[in-house]
Parts: structure tokens; sequence; C-alpha cells
């Protein structure tokens, strides 16, 4: 399987503190079936500041790390970005890292209480540059879960969206499986990857979280998020499902 946004560099974020620590989550991934695994550090969020040119730095030496270690998985360069106004700046600064570096996809954060007024703006400018970003977790995402015909709207204007598979589990509560769940049956979802901090309560649990979607939603649905996944990595198109508007529940004259 190929994980696509997860925190398993040391030194840079909220993920590991050591290279023990990173070598031990990349170990307990490829336990988990993945064997490509994109790390994708917190950008500008307020906490963490990681450019592109450290984040690459740091892939290069995990990369050696672990072919010394002899770990069947490769890591490949990512960032987080935390949205913002002024996202030009960091454009023109060359401190934005898509996924692998390609200069096609790139991780977005909102803010977990909140969807910026200025989010479809940033979406826009990203896409006009040949950026398309991939809205990540949104179904933890307050401003979402309270008016959730905004996502439709970001995925109309082209962006993607990644769903954590923690959620879909249910390790973030029934609300927010249950938001999970609306969000692929109304085609807002593109990818599934585990946001993995660590190998405890933020982990690597993709497979389990294919297999609850499996159950629900069928195979082909399964299919649908593990070869989008395959298709970004290997940089041919991935899968866009026509978007369905998610309209409030109005009893008998919902329609
Ligand atoms: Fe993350």
């Amino acid at each position: 399987m190929v994980d696509l946004h997860c925190h398993i560099l040391p030194f840079v974020d909220d993920g590991p503190k050591e290279i023990h620590d990173c070598l031990e989550m990349a170990k307990t991934a490829a336990d988990a079936g993945i064997i490509h695994l994109f790390a994708t550090p917190h950008h500008l969020n307020g906490q963490y500041n990681n450019s592109k040119s450290v984040i690459l730095e740091s892939v290069l030496e995990c990369n050696m790390h672990l072919q010394r270690e002899k770990i069947p998985i490769t890591v490949h360069p990512g960032q987080e970005l935390m949205i913002h106004r002024e996202i030009f700046i960091s454009l023109e600064n060359d401190e934005l890292l898509t996924l692998d570096d390609k200069g096609k996809f790139l991780l977005l954060e909102l803010p977990s209480w909140e969807v910026p007024n200025y989010t479809q703006d940033v979406v826009y400018e990203l896409l006009l540059k040949g950026i398309i970003p991939i809205i990540v977790h949104p179904e933890r995402n307050k401003g979402f879960i309270e008016d959730q015909n905004q996502l439709f709207e970001l995925v109309q204007e082209g962006a993607l969206t990644q769903l954590t598979a923690g959620s879909i589990i249910g390790h973030f509560g029934k609300k927010v499986k249950s938001f999970s769940e609306k969000i692929i049956k109304h085609n807002l979802a593109h990818f599934i990857a585990t946001d993995a901090h660590n190998i405890g309560s933020r982990g690597f649990c993709l497979h389990e979280a294919y297999e609850t979607i499996t159950k629900t939603f069928g195979i082909n649905q399964t299919f649908y998020f593990r070869e989008n996944a395959e298709l970004l990595l290997s940089g041919q198109q991935i899968f866009i499902e026509r978007p369905v508007p998610i309209r409030k529940f109005l009893g008998i004259f919902d329609f």
C-alpha cells in the first residue's frame, strides 16, 4: 500500500523525537503492508516550520537509515501546509514542497475549528499554478461538519481531499466516522492516508480502514482509494468521481 500522509521524520515536528522512533515507525508501517510512504511534516502551522529544502534533506537521510537497517519501505518527500492568506509569498520563496517534489499535489491543512473565508481563493491560486491542493482530514474540521456543503464547493472548484484512516475506523469518535462516510458517499474523498505520528494511538491503521470501507461500501470503493494513491505515486492520472452536493435533511421535502 501507499501512504500519502504521515509524520515519520525525526526532529522536525510532532512526529518522532529520535531516529530510533522513526525507524520503529517505519518497521510498523512495513509490517502493516505499506511499501511507499510520504513524509509530510507540518509547515507554517504556528508551531512548526519545515520548508522544502529541510524536508528533502531529512528524507534523504531517513532513506539511508532505512537501507542500512534493511527496512523494506521507501520514504518520499511531502509537506502538510497550513493554509494562509499570503500563499503567493510561500510560492515565491520556493518553500512549498509538493508530493515527491513533482509540482502537482500539495497537502493542505485547514485550522481544525474553521474553514477560513479565503480557502476558495487559495485553492484557486494553487490551481492556477498547476498545483492541485489535497485538503487533509476535512472530516475532522468543525467548519466542514457545521456547513458540509463547503466541502462540495471546494471539490467542485478542483480541490481533492484525503480522509484519515483512523477517522474511518472510529478513532476520532462517532460524529467524525459518520461524516467520513457521508463524504465518501457524496464522492468528495479521493484518498485515504494514515497521518501517523507514532506507533501508538496515531499509528498506521490503513489496512483496517480499507477493510471497514469494503464492509460499508464494497470492494470497488477500496480499490478506488488504493489505486488513486498508487496512480499519484506513479505520476498517472487519478480517478475523480463526480462530486455530489451534501444537502441538509429537510424531511419529506428533501430533494
Ligand atoms: Fe498530518
